[in-house]
Protein backbone atom coordinates (compact mmCIF):
# COMPACT_ATOMS: atom_id res chain seq x y z
CA UNK A 1 0.00 0.00 0.00
CA UNK A 2 1.33 3.27 -1.05
CA UNK A 3 1.46 6.35 0.44
CA UNK A 4 -0.79 9.09 -1.84
CA UNK A 5 -1.87 11.76 1.02
CA UNK A 6 -2.17 14.19 -1.88
CA UNK A 7 -4.58 12.47 -3.97
CA UNK A 8 -6.61 11.32 -0.62
CA UNK A 9 -8.03 14.52 0.67
CA UNK A 10 -11.40 16.57 -0.97
CA UNK A 11 -12.08 19.99 0.61
CA UNK A 12 -15.42 19.80 1.70
CA UNK A 13 -18.17 22.70 2.22
CA UNK A 14 -17.39 24.89 5.69
CA UNK A 15 -13.60 23.91 5.09
CA UNK A 16 -14.53 20.03 5.99
CA UNK A 17 -11.94 17.84 4.66
CA UNK A 18 -12.93 14.32 3.82
CA UNK A 19 -10.15 11.83 4.12
CA UNK A 20 -9.81 8.69 2.24
CA UNK A 21 -7.68 6.47 4.75
CA UNK A 22 -6.61 3.49 2.81
CA UNK A 23 -7.46 -0.33 3.94
CA UNK A 24 -6.21 -3.21 2.91
CA UNK A 25 -9.28 -4.43 1.97
CA UNK A 26 -11.72 -4.76 -0.71
CA UNK A 27 -13.53 -1.63 0.20
CA UNK A 28 -10.12 0.01 -0.93
CA UNK A 29 -10.42 3.14 1.37
CA UNK A 30 -12.77 4.65 4.58
CA UNK A 31 -13.72 8.14 4.65
CA UNK A 32 -12.22 9.91 7.67
CA UNK A 33 -14.02 13.63 8.25
CA UNK A 34 -12.24 16.56 9.80
CA UNK A 35 -14.64 19.29 10.88
CA UNK A 36 -12.82 22.86 11.84
CA UNK A 37 -14.36 25.06 14.06
CA UNK A 38 -13.06 28.06 16.49
CA UNK A 39 -12.21 25.06 18.73
CA UNK A 40 -9.77 22.73 16.78
CA UNK A 41 -10.44 20.03 14.96
CA UNK A 42 -13.02 17.06 15.34
CA UNK A 43 -12.34 14.07 13.17
CA UNK A 44 -15.13 11.34 12.82
CA UNK A 45 -13.92 7.68 11.95
CA UNK A 46 -9.84 8.00 11.76
CA UNK A 47 -9.46 4.53 10.41
CA UNK A 48 -7.81 1.27 10.90
CA UNK A 49 -4.49 0.45 12.79
CA UNK A 50 -1.61 -0.57 10.82
CA UNK A 51 1.73 1.20 10.06
CA UNK A 52 1.53 2.41 6.98
CA UNK A 53 -2.16 3.74 7.86
CA UNK A 54 -0.04 5.58 10.79
CA UNK A 55 2.37 6.81 8.44
CA UNK A 56 -0.40 8.11 6.44
CA UNK A 57 -1.89 10.53 8.87
CA UNK A 58 1.36 11.43 9.87
CA UNK A 59 2.39 13.02 6.45
CA UNK A 60 -1.04 13.90 5.72
CA UNK A 61 -1.82 15.87 9.45
CA UNK A 62 2.05 17.49 8.72
CA UNK A 63 1.26 18.52 4.91
CA UNK A 64 -1.88 20.28 6.28
CA UNK A 65 0.36 21.90 8.57
CA UNK A 66 -2.67 20.15 11.46
CA UNK A 67 -0.67 19.95 15.10
CA UNK A 68 -2.36 16.88 17.17
CA UNK A 69 -2.58 19.07 19.75
CA UNK A 70 -5.69 20.98 17.48
CA UNK A 71 -7.41 17.93 17.07
CA UNK A 72 -9.75 18.48 19.93
CA UNK A 73 -12.21 15.44 19.71
CA UNK A 74 -12.78 11.77 18.39
CA UNK A 75 -16.15 10.87 17.18
CA UNK A 76 -16.81 7.10 15.87
CA UNK A 77 -19.85 6.05 14.17
CA UNK A 78 -19.73 2.62 14.82
CA UNK A 79 -17.45 -0.01 16.54
CA UNK A 80 -16.33 -1.90 12.94
CA UNK A 81 -11.74 -1.31 13.07
CA UNK A 82 -12.01 0.21 9.78
CA UNK A 83 -13.78 2.95 11.73
CA UNK A 84 -12.80 2.71 15.05
CA UNK A 85 -9.32 1.25 14.64
CA UNK A 86 -7.33 4.40 15.60
CA UNK A 87 -9.27 5.97 18.19
CA UNK A 88 -7.22 5.24 20.89
CA UNK A 89 -3.71 5.89 18.61
CA UNK A 90 -5.35 9.33 17.83
CA UNK A 91 -6.46 9.70 21.28
CA UNK A 92 -2.77 8.88 22.66
CA UNK A 93 -1.24 11.50 20.41
CA UNK A 94 -3.97 14.65 20.83
CA UNK A 95 -5.36 14.25 24.48
CA UNK A 96 -8.55 14.08 22.52
CA UNK A 97 -11.87 12.67 23.65
CA UNK A 98 -13.20 10.04 21.81
CA UNK A 99 -16.98 10.56 21.67
CA UNK A 100 -19.38 6.83 20.51
CA UNK A 101 -22.32 5.43 21.54
CA UNK A 102 -22.47 2.88 25.22
CA UNK A 103 -23.33 0.03 22.77
CA UNK A 104 -20.44 0.48 20.61
CA UNK A 105 -18.01 0.72 22.99
CA UNK A 106 -19.43 -2.42 24.31
CA UNK A 107 -18.81 -3.75 21.16
CA UNK A 108 -15.35 -2.70 20.23
CA UNK A 109 -14.15 -4.05 23.69
CA UNK A 110 -16.44 -7.60 22.87
CA UNK A 111 -14.68 -8.04 19.66
CA UNK A 112 -11.47 -6.64 19.46
CA UNK A 113 -10.25 -6.85 23.17
CA UNK A 114 -6.52 -8.69 23.64
CA UNK A 115 -8.82 -11.47 25.88
CA UNK A 116 -11.82 -11.61 23.26
CA UNK A 117 -13.46 -15.04 23.27
CA UNK A 118 -15.73 -13.88 20.60
CA UNK A 119 -13.08 -15.25 17.41
CA UNK A 120 -14.04 -19.03 18.91
CA UNK A 121 -17.28 -18.10 19.62
CA UNK A 122 -18.13 -16.95 15.50
CA UNK A 123 -16.27 -19.34 14.37
CA UNK A 124 -18.05 -22.07 16.19
CA UNK A 125 -22.02 -20.61 15.22
CA UNK A 126 -20.51 -20.98 11.36
CA UNK A 127 -19.65 -24.51 12.05
CA UNK A 128 -22.95 -24.49 13.60
CA UNK A 129 -24.26 -23.49 10.01
CA UNK A 130 -22.11 -25.77 8.08
CA UNK A 131 -19.00 -23.63 7.40
CA UNK A 132 -16.59 -26.48 5.56
CA UNK A 133 -13.89 -28.35 7.70
CA UNK A 134 -11.25 -27.60 5.38
CA UNK A 135 -12.15 -23.51 6.37
CA UNK A 136 -12.45 -23.29 9.61
CA UNK A 137 -8.95 -23.03 10.83
CA UNK A 138 -8.26 -19.97 8.52
CA UNK A 139 -11.47 -18.34 9.57
CA UNK A 140 -9.95 -18.47 13.45
CA UNK A 141 -6.94 -16.88 12.67
CA UNK A 142 -8.64 -14.74 10.44
CA UNK A 143 -10.98 -13.37 13.34
CA UNK A 144 -8.10 -13.04 15.52
CA UNK A 145 -5.88 -10.85 13.54
CA UNK A 146 -7.96 -7.90 14.34
CA UNK A 147 -7.19 -6.87 18.06
CA UNK A 148 -3.80 -5.36 16.99
CA UNK A 149 -5.46 -3.30 14.60
CA UNK A 150 -7.45 -1.94 17.19
CA UNK A 151 -5.16 -1.58 19.84
CA UNK A 152 -5.02 0.46 21.80
CA UNK A 153 -8.85 1.54 23.04
CA UNK A 154 -9.18 4.39 23.56
CA UNK A 155 -8.67 5.19 28.12
CA UNK A 156 -11.42 8.34 28.08
CA UNK A 157 -14.69 8.00 26.57
CA UNK A 158 -17.61 10.07 26.32
CA UNK A 159 -20.88 8.70 25.89
CA UNK A 160 -23.34 9.92 22.66
CA UNK A 161 -26.80 9.07 23.50
CA UNK A 162 -29.90 9.17 20.50
CA UNK A 163 -32.15 12.46 20.27
CA UNK A 164 -29.00 14.10 21.95
CA UNK A 165 -27.53 17.49 20.06
CA UNK A 166 -23.86 17.58 19.56
CA UNK A 167 -21.77 20.19 18.50
CA UNK A 168 -19.03 20.25 16.13
CA UNK A 169 -17.39 21.76 13.00
CA UNK A 170 -19.69 24.93 14.12
CA UNK A 171 -22.53 22.85 13.49
CA UNK A 172 -25.58 21.79 15.58
CA UNK A 173 -26.12 17.93 14.95
CA UNK A 174 -28.94 15.86 16.27
CA UNK A 175 -27.93 12.42 17.11
CA UNK A 176 -29.85 9.54 14.92
CA UNK A 177 -29.51 5.93 15.84
CA UNK A 178 -28.51 3.29 13.15
CA UNK A 179 -28.95 -0.33 13.06
CA UNK A 180 -28.78 -3.52 11.41
CA UNK A 181 -24.99 -2.97 10.14
CA UNK A 182 -23.41 -2.71 13.27
CA UNK A 183 -25.75 -2.16 17.17
CA UNK A 184 -25.09 0.97 18.56
CA UNK A 185 -24.22 2.74 14.96
CA UNK A 186 -25.11 6.76 15.21
CA UNK A 187 -25.74 9.28 12.84
CA UNK A 188 -25.25 12.54 12.60
CA UNK A 189 -28.09 15.16 11.02
CA UNK A 190 -27.90 18.83 10.73
CA UNK A 191 -31.19 19.62 9.92
CA UNK A 192 -30.51 23.27 9.07
CA UNK A 193 -28.29 22.70 6.09
CA UNK A 194 -29.54 19.43 5.59
CA UNK A 195 -27.11 17.01 6.02
CA UNK A 196 -26.20 13.38 6.58
CA UNK A 197 -22.87 11.97 8.18
CA UNK A 198 -24.19 8.32 8.24
CA UNK A 199 -21.39 5.83 9.06
CA UNK A 200 -22.25 3.09 7.03
CA UNK A 201 -25.46 3.32 7.52
CA UNK A 202 -26.01 4.02 3.99
CA UNK A 203 -23.60 4.00 1.33
CA UNK A 204 -23.67 4.90 -2.09
CA UNK A 205 -23.05 1.58 -5.23
CA UNK A 206 -22.17 -0.79 -2.14
CA UNK A 207 -24.40 -2.50 0.44
CA UNK A 208 -23.26 -2.20 3.57
CA UNK A 209 -22.58 -5.75 5.41
CA UNK A 210 -25.66 -6.99 6.96
CA UNK A 211 -24.55 -9.73 9.23
CA UNK A 212 -25.73 -11.85 11.88
CA UNK A 213 -23.04 -12.65 15.35
CA UNK A 214 -24.04 -15.09 17.73
CA UNK A 215 -24.99 -13.28 20.66
CA UNK A 216 -25.31 -9.95 18.50
CA UNK A 217 -28.74 -8.59 17.66
CA UNK A 218 -31.09 -11.93 16.75
CA UNK A 219 -32.31 -10.40 13.25
CA UNK A 220 -29.90 -7.90 12.02
CA UNK A 221 -31.66 -7.43 8.65
CA UNK A 222 -35.18 -6.91 10.05
CA UNK A 223 -33.25 -4.32 12.05
CA UNK A 224 -31.75 -2.34 9.52
CA UNK A 225 -35.23 -2.74 7.09
CA UNK A 226 -37.06 -1.10 9.99
CA UNK A 227 -34.12 1.78 10.66
CA UNK A 228 -34.06 2.54 7.19
CA UNK A 229 -37.92 3.07 6.95
CA UNK A 230 -37.40 5.25 9.89
CA UNK A 231 -34.44 7.42 8.81
CA UNK A 232 -35.97 7.61 5.04
CA UNK A 233 -37.92 10.70 6.53
CA UNK A 234 -34.82 12.65 7.34
CA UNK A 235 -35.06 15.58 4.88
CA UNK A 236 -31.44 15.03 3.34
CA UNK A 237 -29.75 17.34 0.48
CA UNK A 238 -26.43 16.17 0.98
CA UNK A 239 -24.89 12.64 2.63
CA UNK A 240 -21.59 11.89 3.97
CA UNK A 241 -21.22 8.32 3.80
CA UNK A 242 -18.25 5.87 5.70
CA UNK A 243 -17.47 4.56 1.97
CA UNK A 244 -17.21 5.96 -1.48
CA UNK A 245 -17.93 9.54 -1.77
CA UNK A 246 -20.33 12.09 -0.68
CA UNK A 247 -23.76 11.85 -2.93
CA UNK A 248 -27.37 13.83 -2.96
CA UNK A 249 -30.32 11.47 -3.46
CA UNK A 250 -30.78 10.32 -0.01
CA UNK A 251 -34.33 8.31 -0.29
CA UNK A 252 -33.39 7.06 -3.49
CA UNK A 253 -30.38 5.43 -2.44
CA UNK A 254 -32.49 4.31 0.68
CA UNK A 255 -35.25 3.02 -1.06
CA UNK A 256 -32.90 1.42 -3.37
CA UNK A 257 -31.23 -0.64 -0.69
CA UNK A 258 -34.66 -1.71 0.89
CA UNK A 259 -35.41 -3.13 -2.73
CA UNK A 260 -31.72 -4.57 -3.17
CA UNK A 261 -32.74 -6.60 0.02
CA UNK A 262 -35.92 -7.92 -0.75
CA UNK A 263 -34.59 -9.29 -3.89
CA UNK A 264 -31.95 -11.20 -1.94
CA UNK A 265 -34.32 -12.71 0.26
CA UNK A 266 -35.94 -13.99 -2.80
CA UNK A 267 -33.51 -15.06 -4.70
CA UNK A 268 -32.43 -17.00 -1.54
CA UNK A 269 -35.51 -19.16 -0.97
CA UNK A 270 -35.21 -20.03 -4.73
CA UNK A 271 -31.97 -21.53 -3.98
CA UNK A 272 -32.88 -23.46 -1.30
CA UNK A 273 -34.80 -25.25 -3.75
CA UNK A 274 -36.77 -28.40 -2.97
CA UNK A 275 -34.29 -29.55 -0.09
CA UNK A 276 -32.22 -28.98 2.58
CA UNK A 277 -29.67 -26.71 2.37
CA UNK A 278 -26.99 -25.16 5.52
CA UNK A 279 -26.44 -21.30 5.33
CA UNK A 280 -23.06 -22.12 4.13
CA UNK A 281 -23.91 -23.72 1.18
CA UNK A 282 -26.46 -21.17 0.53
CA UNK A 283 -23.81 -18.53 0.84
CA UNK A 284 -21.72 -20.71 -1.70
CA UNK A 285 -24.69 -20.47 -4.14
CA UNK A 286 -25.13 -16.94 -3.46
CA UNK A 287 -21.79 -15.17 -3.82
CA UNK A 288 -19.77 -18.34 -5.33
CA UNK A 289 -16.93 -20.49 -4.23
CA UNK A 290 -14.55 -18.37 -5.02
CA UNK A 291 -15.00 -16.96 -1.71
CA UNK A 292 -13.19 -19.52 -0.35
CA UNK A 293 -9.96 -18.07 -1.37
CA UNK A 294 -10.71 -14.65 0.67
CA UNK A 295 -11.31 -15.59 4.04
CA UNK A 296 -12.27 -11.80 5.00
CA UNK A 297 -14.76 -11.88 1.85
CA UNK A 298 -15.94 -15.47 3.00
CA UNK A 299 -16.90 -13.96 6.88
CA UNK A 300 -18.64 -11.15 6.00
CA UNK A 301 -21.06 -13.18 2.92
CA UNK A 302 -21.85 -16.18 5.38
CA UNK A 303 -23.30 -13.73 7.82
CA UNK A 304 -25.20 -11.76 5.41
CA UNK A 305 -26.62 -15.18 4.20
CA UNK A 306 -27.35 -16.14 8.12
CA UNK A 307 -28.96 -12.84 8.45
CA UNK A 308 -31.38 -13.13 5.67
CA UNK A 309 -32.33 -17.12 6.34
CA UNK A 310 -32.99 -15.37 10.17
CA UNK A 311 -34.87 -12.65 8.57
CA UNK A 312 -36.80 -15.40 6.14
CA UNK A 313 -38.17 -17.37 8.90
CA UNK A 314 -39.24 -14.93 10.49
CA UNK A 315 -41.55 -14.51 7.73
CA UNK A 316 -42.21 -17.63 7.94
CA UNK A 317 -40.93 -18.43 4.32
CA UNK A 318 -38.27 -20.91 5.51
CA UNK A 319 -37.74 -23.23 8.38
CA UNK A 320 -34.58 -24.18 10.40
CA UNK A 321 -34.56 -27.79 11.16
CA UNK A 322 -31.34 -29.96 12.15
CA UNK A 323 -29.75 -31.50 9.73
CA UNK A 324 -26.17 -33.33 8.99
CA UNK A 325 -22.85 -32.28 7.74
CA UNK A 326 -20.88 -34.47 4.76
CA UNK A 327 -19.08 -35.93 8.06
CA UNK A 328 -22.60 -36.68 9.83
CA UNK A 329 -21.85 -33.69 12.31
CA UNK A 330 -25.72 -32.82 13.55
CA UNK A 331 -25.74 -28.78 11.82
CA UNK A 332 -28.79 -25.98 11.22
CA UNK A 333 -30.35 -26.21 7.90
CA UNK A 334 -33.04 -24.31 6.00
CA UNK A 335 -35.98 -25.95 3.89
CA UNK A 336 -38.90 -24.03 2.83
ZN1 LIG B 1 -19.07 -0.82 9.25
ZN1 LIG C 1 -16.91 0.62 7.13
Amino acid sequence: MSIQTNTAVSLLEDGWLQVKVPLPYSLKWVNAYLLPDKEGWTIIDPGLRTEEIEAFWISLLAERAIEWQDIKSIVITHHHPDHYGLAGWFQDRTGAKVWMSQVAMDNARRLWDEHETFSDELTEAFIQHGLAEELVGDMSVHMSGFSERVSPHPSNVQLLRLNEEFHMGSTKWVIYGGEGHAPGHLIFYDPVNRRLLCGDQVLPDISPNIGWMPDGDPDPLGSFLKSLQELWHLDVEMVYPGHRDPFPQYRQRVEGLIEHHERRLLKMTELIGEDEKSAFEVCELMFGVRLRSNIHNLRFALAETIAHLVQLEKRGMVKRVEGESSNGKSIIVYRR
